[in-house]
């Protein structure tokens, strides 16, 4: 599931507005956006007023479950913070396993999801996926030759 909602942004020139920012991106169902996610176009707005292009620093969650990858992207002032939000993430997936497994549905939460892939800027939420991409790439070739 992809999601988006509106936020109100305030430029540095004063202009308060209106823009709709991505939460969650799921790049098996949007491939669109991911391209854009790559080109540095997903959460980028333009001021209305001075034209300014804004990249606004938000969490964001990317999950390709074609390729098995979920990153986690926080604004980079909580970069100091990774390992209490690690915790917090991994104590929220453990619940999740817990309640699953008293429900008979623990195996409806995949490895990859369970140990959480965290970074903290636009760029390296786009080196990631390009390194998943060229791995499964290699996995795929693999499969294919054998
Ligand atoms: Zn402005």
């Amino acid at each position: 599931m992809t999601s988006s909602r509106n936020y109100t942004l305030k430029c540095v020139c004063g202009e308060t507005f209106s823009a709709k920012l991505y939460d969650i991106i799921n790049a098996q169902k949007d491939p669109k956006l991911k391209e854009e996610l790559l080109e540095g176009n997903v959460n980028v707005v333009t001021c209305p007023r001075c034209k300014k292009r804004l990249a606004v620093d938000k969490i964001l969650l990317f999950h390709d479950p074609d390729k098995e990858l979920m990153v986690n992207l926080f604004p980079k002032s909580l970069r100091e913070k990774e390992p209490i939000i690690r915790k917090e993430l991994e104590k929220t997936i453990n619940e999740k396993i817990e309640r699953g497994s008293l429900l008979n549905e623990a195996h409806e939460i995949p490895t990859y999801m369970r140990h959480p892939k965290i970074v903290f800027s636009i760029e390296e939420l786009a080196f990631v996926i390009q390194e998943y991409d060229k791995e499964y790439g290699k996995d795929y070739d693999k499969k294919f030759r054998e």
